[in-house]
């Protein structure tokens, strides 16, 4: 190599050396020039700006070149150019676009509006590695005119200085709204002049910590009561960071939260709740002075914020006093409503009417799209998962799209082990950064537009501090700023820009958390088992039972046991009893106390639940969950109810009484007479409380003896087998699982249903006498009942077995099966007269 050569690579050295690329959100087009750029004190500032923007760009040079510690070197310029277009800013993407060049004399940027030049200051300052530029060029316009955050100011009160910060650093990756979810349970945050009461009664609570306040009953108390926590903005302070961020070009949203969330407000104002003594958490609607109180504060709110949009919250009423309500009923019956969902429409609709005379757009969580009077003009923000999404865009609605499971930046983004306390959730910022604002069944048609675009939430309950909030944000926000600018690229190529700006951040007084540099522990595979097993009456009707139920499980150590005919004997606590047991033999396992089903864990129990209590023998489901490395997992256990089962009505035995009766001769009869037990009841309390796991990002497990066949055993293949009298019947309770999303884990193992019946009952037990193990002594009543269902992402059913005696019973005798079921075999005495199921199940990471 020649010297002239080597001299040359090294100067291209230092030029690689620059950072050229690290931007976020990443341009749309960027080309990177050769040499760069240096900022010092002699770069000029030149602009075609109004005189008062004109300033204002020139403060943001000049803070560019303080930052800056290259000598003084030849005159270089700096040029701002706008173009002068008219309209709306934040509601046009082209309005928002900006072109820059960066050349060794001058960096020129072009925009049609002060907006698009505000951001080519924003990458520049991004640009920017200790005053040199890279000289570059680039053409950039983001994809969404919406690129949100919403803070919650509520269930924590955070001051306006902290608000500025979080502007700075969303100006600096392009998010143009801000949305102070201003009010809730929480605290009242905002002074509203005609009604004091609201910040002097309802800002300040006895406890910071969210669980000590509940636990605590929930109590407001005034400021100067000792340890007071909350506080809220004046007006004027409010006025203030409204126009802090419209400099920075991010629209302000306020968000009046209603009728749910508002027990603060039933506390300033009990005379506002159903019972006139605060009772509840939702607004009285049938009382016209709730439509008085809410438009009231409305026209203060609209006189402190520009904003073309209001927010009015909508979500999560519990409806639970208006039922019992003379005014919500009076109301109910004058307007011919059928459903207490349509008191919240109601309220909606009038709302919604108020601000739309008054010009501004009505604003609200996807449940705002129950209300049939909803305004064209009303814009729907998605959180429950995307389908109100779709269904807004779909009915003509603008949404933005804030789906809990990516976008509430509440979740924990590692394993719960390592990280602080979160509200659950698992949002790690790979998922934040893969999900594509768009839902697929949107793509490519016409609905697509209405996505106005994209939100984080941070949601503050358990929230402790500043720092920790901060935590939570970055680099999150990163990520749901670039797919709200639409500029993705592959991950990795996104944590390598993100090393270079986090660390300015943090050097600027931010916290954050630092992209993970072992992801791969956390993208391990992980598997765990599971074990449906009812135990007839504990195991007590065989000699040895409970040993023996000891025993299998001690065993086979499956991670999860959902167990039927849980009796609690002599008020005795069945699963715990199970658990020391175990605990005995050096197994570990966790329980709570159940009646009728039970469940075990061998991860410690992070909540349980009764979803649907034992009540009259008519069966139970209970959950638990649990923490499995960097998933969390929500288990249910299910023992529906065993009257009215119809399928023996099938084989000619009346499915209450087990009586013989005529067999019913359509499959119309057949449904109505299973419709009468609580099989489908229990079945749709669990799906309610399982599509919050699923928002949540919990996987879900459902094990149970239901008590009731499967439609996918059932078919046209099995009609004329089993005593099935060519019955093919869709039954409720597998129906329902399906059309719900849950998947059938054996029949996914083994689609098969003549070689793989899987029948669960009636199991032969050579301990038990033969009478007792029918229930239907002259038929063939082999059934598969006992299930377990699942669904989650990247939750894959990888194995499943029988476990028990390798014969069932038919008319009375004991049949080997000659199935290919695979079967474990008992290790010593059979406990009870079912089979269990057993099943293995994989999460795969990518
Ligand atoms: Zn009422």
């Amino acid at each position: 190599m020649t010297h002239a050569a080597l001299l040359l690579a090294v100067l291209a050295m230092a030029v690689a050396d620059v950072r050229g690329q690290d931007v976020i959100p990443q341009p749309e087009k960027q080309e990177t020039g050769k040499g760069f750029f240096v900022l010092s004190r002699n770069t000029a500032f030149v602009s075609n700006l109004k005189r008062q923007d004109a300033q204002a760009f020139k403060g943001m040079v000049d803070a560019l070149r303080a930052q800056s510690s290259a000598p003084q070197t030849e005159n270089t310029v700096i040029k701002l150019i706008s173009e002068h277009r008219r309209g709306k800013a934040w509601e046009d993407v082209g309005l928002q676009s900006y072109r820059l060049t960066v050349s060794p004399d001058s960096v020129v940027a072009r925009a049609p509006t002060t907006t698009g030049l505000f951001y080519a200051l924003q990458t520049l300052g991004q640009l920017a590695d200790n005053g040199r530029i890279a000289c570059t060029r680039i053409a950039d316009r983001p994809r969404f005119k919406y690129r949100g955050l919403m803070l919650d100011c509520s269930r924590h009160f955070w001051s306006p200085a902290f608000i500025k910060k979080q502007i700075d650093a969303m100006a600096r990756l392009k998010l143009n709204r801000l949305h102070l979810h201003l009010v809730d349970g929480g605290g009242w945050r905002l002074e509203i002049k005609k009604y004091p009461q609201l910040t002097r009664e309802g800002a300040y609570r006895t406890h910071s910590d969210w669980d000590e306040w509940i636990e605590n009953g929930r109590k407001f108390c005034r400021k100067d009561t000792p340890g007071a926590y909350g506080g809220y903005y004046t007006q004027k302070e409010m006025r203030e960071l409204v126009a802090y961020a419209r400099a920075k070009h991010i629209v302000v949203i306020p968000e009046i939260e209603m009728p749910g969330h508002s027990n603060e407000v039933l506390h300033a104002f009990p005379e506002l709740s159903c019972t006139g003594k605060g009772n509840g958490f939702d607004l009285c609607v049938g009382n016209p002075k709730t439509f008085t109180f809410l438009t009231d504060v409305l026209k203060e709110v609209m006189e402190i914020f520009p904003s073309e949009h209001i927010h009015i919250g909508g979500d999560e009423a519990t409806m639970l006093y208006w039922k019992k309500c003379p005014k919500c009923m009076g109301l109910f019956r004058d307007r011919h409503f059928t459903d207490t969902l349509q008191i919240q429409s109601f309220l909606i609709g009038r709302i919604d009417s108020f601000l739309t005379a008054r010009g501004r757009k009505m604003i609200g969580w996807d449940e705002i799209l129950d209300s049939t009077r909803l305004s064209p003009s009303s814009v729907v923000m998605s959180w429950r998962g995307e389908r109100g999404g779709i269904a807004a865009a779909k009915a003509g609605h603008h949404t933005v799209i804030s789906p809990s499971r990516y976008y509430y930046l509440d979740h924990f983004q590692a394993s719960p082990a390592t990280e602080p306390k979160a509200i659950g959730g698992f949002s790690p910022l790979e998922r934040v950064y893969y999900y594509d604002p768009v839902p697929a069944e949107l793509r490519h048609t016409p609905a697509a537009d209405r996505i106005d675009g994209v939100q984080g939430n941070l949601w503050t309950e358990y929230i402790a501090d500043e720092r920790q909030a901060e935590y939570m944000l970055y680099p999150r926000l990163f990520a749901i700023a670039e797919s709200g600018w639409g500029t993705k690229t592959s991950y990795d190529r996104f944590v390598s820009r993100l090393q270079t700006i986090l660390p300015r951040m943090g050097a600027e007084g931010y916290n954050y958390r630092a992209p993970d540099s072992d992801s791969l522990q956390q993208k391990r595979d992980q598997e765990f088992t599971v074990l449906q097993w009812n135990i007839w009456q504990e195991g007590t009707l065989i000699p040895g039972g409970y040993d023996a139920i000891v025993n299998e499980i001690d065993r086979l150590s499956p991670d999860f046991v959902t167990l039927s005919e849980v009796r609690n004997y002599h008020g005795s606590d069945f699963t715990r009893r199970l658990c020391q047991s175990l605990k005995a033999r050096g197994k570990t396992y966790y329980s709570f106390r159940t009646d009728d089903s039970g469940l075990l864990s061998r991860y410690p129990l992070k909540d349980s639940v009764a979803v649907f209590p034992l009540n009259k023998d008519h069966g139970s489901v209970y959950k638990l969950t649990a923490q499995l490395g960097a998933h969390e997992i929500a288990v249910y256990t299910a023992h529906l109810d065993y009257l009215d089962c119809a399928y023996y009505n099938v084989r000619g035995y009346d499915g209450f009484t087990w009586k013989e009766t005529e067999r019913p001769t359509s499959v119309g009869e057949v449904l109505r007479l299973n419709d009468l037990s609580w099989r489908d009841n229990a079945a749709r309390c669990f799906l309610n409380e399982a599509r919050h796991d699923l928002e949540a990002g919990r996987m879900v497990i459902f094990g149970g003896d239901f008590n009731e066949p499967s439609h996918l055993d059932w078919t046209e293949a099995t009609a004329y087998l089993y005593d099935h009298h060519g019955m093919v019947v869709p039954w409720t309770v597998s129906t329902l699982l399906e059309r719900n999303g849950f998947t059938d884990g054996y029949r996914k193992v083994y689609p098969d249903v003549l070689s793989y019946p899987g029948f669960t009952y009636p199991c032969h037990n050579p301990a038990a006498d033969i009478t007792k193990l029918t229930w239907a002594p002259k038929a063939d009543e082999r059934e598969r009942i006992d299930f377990i269902y699942y669904q989650g992402d990247n939750l894959f059913a990888i194995d499943a077995k029988l476990f028990g005696t390798g014969s069932s019973i038919v008319r009375s005798k004991a049949v080997g099966d000659r199935s290919a079921d695979p079967i474990i075999l008992p290790s010593g005495t059979w406990p009870t007269d079912h089979k269990g199921v057993w099943m293995k199940f994989r999460i795969k990471n990518k």
